[in-house]
């Protein structure tokens, strides 16, 4: 049975190979010139020794998914991190280099090596540095901060090297296994960004693995701006100088003006307050206070909207503040907004030969997933009409950004058969090697 499924399987591969090398509606055409490798797919045991090779070394999998989550790796450090995946990769036979940003880029050379598909999985956390990481088990579910986002990417990316390295496979397309830094928070996507810049003209897929599941796949960039309030004034002592203006005084004014912005619904507009910093002491007047703010939309144009009402509340925050102040002669305040980050929207194409693999993926798999929006990786190459999707690379995970996440490994290996089969999907299968 399952045989025969995986035949089907490579008749789709081969179905589809022959659509993509006539002229595509895709954003990115797919360019002509694969015949000679349709007619080996067909036949390609490799596949099917890739495909098997998950099952009996999920143990193997879980670990080095727990031995990598224990490495540090917060925002803008993750370079040791780093070196650990680096020595994986190298070891399955990639030819591994780290690029300027950090990026740690394992290439696994096709017999054309100038179309490339990237597949990528983002090193860092969220959690700063002196964050205790140590992995509990409890039979077979993990705990620990970062152990599924983006432990379970990184395990999946060594995997799926390993799996294809062990099953000789040799891709029509080069394949770039790379480990991505400044993913998270104000990290801003620079990994992915240098690496969209470095390979521009020659990607022809990206394919992120972040986190858990099988159960979606994010095909819509979700756009988002990450802003900083900043007030400054005088300071003073609480007592002796009351009455002078007062920054966090003036910050809490606009942060509740700010908080009465209406969002609509549709298109599903977001905002959070995330980060609130200032004062020295409690009987100082301070003379900083700071506010990080996230917005996220479906719109770009309801982001402008909130970045120009967060600078439209801060100033009259900053006004009302000033006008309550007995005291103006020792200073006024200052205020300004700064954009710590900005994530381009975009968009899959629902024609593109990527969404085409994947659904072929998934139909062998026997897995359902429903396609979603999100803010990802993915965000940098579909503002660009880069062909790009992520997908959790499975088992199941919880808690993502919080202490108490979790890592369980039950069907992991469906995952990663998703996962393999979408890459070579778009990456095609070379000649055998060593035949
Ligand atoms: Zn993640």
């Amino acid at each position: 049975m399952r045989k025969l499924a995986l035949q089907l399987f490579v008749n789709w591969l081969l179905v589809s190979v022959i659509l993509w090398s006539m002229p595509s509606r895709s954003a990115i055409p797919f360019s002509s010139g694969r015949a000679a490798q349709n007619a080996q797919l067909p036949q390609n045991l490799q596949v099917q020794t890739a495909l098997a090779w998950f099952k009996p070394h999920i143990s193997w999998i879980n670990d080095e998914q727990a031995r990598l989550t224990e490495i540090p790796a917060p925002p803008f450090a993750e370079a040791k991190r780093a070196e650990a995946v680096k020595v994986l990769l190298a070891a399955f036979g990639l030819d591994v280099h780290l690029d300027q940003a950090g990026n740690v880029i394992g290439e696994l050379r096709g017999a054309n090596d100038r179309e490339i598909i990237l597949v990528t999985a983002h090193l860092d956390t969220v959690f700063p540095a002196g964050t205790e990481i140590k992995v509990r088990r409890e039979k077979e579910k993990m705990y620990a901060p970062g152990i599924s986002d983006n432990g379970t990417g990184l395990a999946s990316l060594v995997a799926i090297a390993r799996a294809v390295h062990e099953a000789r496979l040799k891709p029509q397309r080069t394949i770039l296994f790379v480990a991505d830094v400044g993913e998270e928070g104000e990290g801003n996507l620079r990994g992915m960004r240098a690496l969209v810049d470095s390979y521009r003209d020659k990607l022809k897929a990206v394919i992120v693995l972040d986190g858990s599941g099988t159960d979606h796949v994010t095909t819509k960039a979700l756009a988002s701006r990450r802003m900083e309030a900043i007030i400054t004034g005088p300071g003073g002592h609480s007592w002796s100088d009351f009455g002078i203006p007062n920054p966090i005084s003036a910050l809490v004014r606009g942060s509740v003006r700010f908080l009465n912005t209406r969002v609509p619904a549709n298109p599903r507009t977001t905002f959070n307050l995330g980060q609130i910093e200032g004062g020295t002491s409690v009987n100082s007047i301070p003379f900083e206070a700071h506010l990080k703010v996230d917005v996220r939309s479906e719109s770009e144009d309801e982001l402008l909207r909130l970045e120009n009402a967060l600078r439209e509340c801060m100033a009259a925050g900053v006004r009302d503040e000033m006008e309550s102040s007995r005291d103006r002669s020792k200073g006024k305040l200052e205020w300004k907004v700064e954009i710590l980050g900005s994530r381009p929207g975009g968009e899959l194409g629902s024609d593109s030969p990527l969404l085409a693999s994947l659904r072929a993926a998934d139909e062998f798999t026997g897995n359902t997933s429903r396609p979603e929006r999100a803010s990802t990786d993915a965000n940098i190459p579909l503002s660009m009409g880069i062909d790009a999707l992520a997908i959790g690379a499975g088992g199941n995970g919880g808690g993502a950004h919080s202490l108490q996440e979790w890592y369980e490994p039950s069907g992991r290996e469906v995952g990663l058969q998703r996962a393999v089969l979408t890459i070579l999907g778009v990456s095609g299968i070379a000649a055998e090697k060593g035949k």
